[in-house]
């Protein structure tokens, strides 16, 4: 049976397949290039597991208080040796990545602190733990001072405002490496080198924190590998491989992830306690496939600018330039073209294919999002998904994708339902 008339069977017209394929002649090269990348990964994955003698006795599930929990031990000690830092806290009871950025913040600023973010406005979720968007508990409410420098107009650091923002209470300096529901340009893994150093030379013993979400895996150096004192990240993102159903991790010093480990137990406790509740397995193995499942989320993110560019969407990264996270963002133009796509996402999935994602008032944004997702774990955005805020300039963020063919299938549908609803011709 030939692929188009499989596709058919799914849904997706000649039309659309030819359309793909098309888009798909031009982009052999930055793929070996992904496959490399992806291969360099695997082989720094393999080598931590190794070194650090990852045997069967890991995957024991332990309960209550888990001490002495041998597989949480080695996955805290495989992470660290994967980030190049001198300590890792990786575990189920972080629930997400707010919550792991939450643990770096509030563990490692004490009253009387400022935070500062040099690369403009966080991620939505974050404005509430900062105080930027009042909130019960937020960091302001503890008086935690917080700054920001905006980012120039192209995207770039704006070193003097920088300078000039950095003072004596200045203690932690976040930085976001993805875009997030922003359309400003994701940084790669060497501006924040960049970034860092600047800030270090301006003020030697500030702790520069990386939000790592989605760009795990895409480069072949971590922020961790360029000056970065804490490396943080959700575990149903990309350092998960689709196979974590729960967790966040944050990698960094020996004493900056101390506090925050004393900071998610207690202190006094610290990283001692924490059952891993049979979760090792998942987390082990989905870190050993991160590296290639990452790889075919990224090959989806440019294969999507490719496909919607041509159309005549901005595309944020656009068709060509180089990647340094996997999402990709699509300036749809409406309401109704946000849906079209997310229908065609929803239906792609391997799960709930058969529901119609809407808006709907998510917790920590500010105005309604839509989600397409039919994940096996759920929210898992290394799966194949896609959601965006309702407003302005009605950007889909598209991200995932288990397997590249998995991507694939899930763009061609979205194209297919832009089609039908008469808001493309091909
Ligand atoms: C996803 C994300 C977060 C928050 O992670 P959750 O797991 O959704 O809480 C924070 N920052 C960035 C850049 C993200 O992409």
């Amino acid at each position: 049976m030939k692929l188009n008339n499989m596709y058919q069977e799914l849904g997706i017209s000649s039309a659309v397949y030819e359309y793909g394929e098309t888009v798909l002649k031009d982009l052999r090269e930055r793929f070996d290039a992904i496959d490399q990348t992806a291969e360099y990964n695997q082989a720094k994955v393999l080598a931590a597991f190794q070194k650090n003698r990852v045997d069967a006795a890991c995957f024991a599930a332990t309960t209550g208080y888990g001490y002495n929990d041998v597989g949480r031990e080695k996955l805290e000690l495989v992470y660290a040796d994967v980030f190049h830092t001198q300590a890792a806290l990786v575990r189920p009871q972080i629930t997400c990545g707010t919550h792991a950025l939450t643990v770096a913040l509030s563990a490692n600023l004490l009253p009387g602190d400022e935070l500062l973010s040099p690369v403009g406005a966080p991620y939505d979720t974050l404005q509430e733990v900062i105080g930027i968007r009042p909130s019960p508990c937020s960091l302001a409410e503890y008086g935690v001072t917080y700054r920001q420098v905006e980012l120039l107009a192209d995207g770039t650091f704006e070193y003097e405002g920088i300078r000039a923002a950095i003072n004596e209470k200045t203690k932690l300096i976040t930085i976001q490496r993805s875009k997030g529901y922003a359309t400003r340009p994701t940084f790669s893994v060497a501006q924040i080198g960049e970034l860092i150093a600047f800030c270090k030379s301006v003020k030697p013993d500030v702790i520069c924190m990386v939000d790592n979400c989605y760009g795990e895996f895409i480069d072949t150096a971590e922020p961790s590998d360029v000056g970065a004192d804490l490396v943080v990240g959700s575990l149903i993102k990309n350092p998960g491989g689709g196979l974590a159903p729960i967790g966040g991790y944050i990698c960094g010093t020996q004493a900056c992830v101390d506090r925050c480990a004393y900071r998610l137990s207690a202190p006094g406790l610290g990283q001692e306690v924490g059952a891993n509740l049979g979760l090792m397995p998942a987390l082990f193995q989905g870190f050993f496939l991160a590296p290639t499942v990452s790889a075919g989320a990224l090959k989806g993110a440019i294969f999507a600018a490719n496909i919607y560019e041509r159309l005549g969407f901005r595309c944020v990264p656009n068709a060509t330039e180089p990647r340094h996270d996997i999402i990709q963002a699509v300036e749809l133009g409406s309401r109704e073209a946000m849906v079209a796509f997310c229908k065609g996402i929803q239906a792609a999935a391997p799960v709930d294919s058969y529901v119609t994602p809407e808006p709907w008032p998510m917790p920590g944004y500010d105005s309604d999002v839509i989600m397409a997702a039919g994940a096996f774990v759920q929210g898992s955005s290394i799966e194949l998904s896609a959601d965006g805020p309702i407003r302005e300039p009605y950007a889909i963020y598209f991200q995932g994708g288990l397997t590249w063919y998995h991507a694939k299938v899930g763009i061609l549908m979205s194209l297919q339902k832009m089609m039908e609803a008469g808001l493309v011709t091909l």
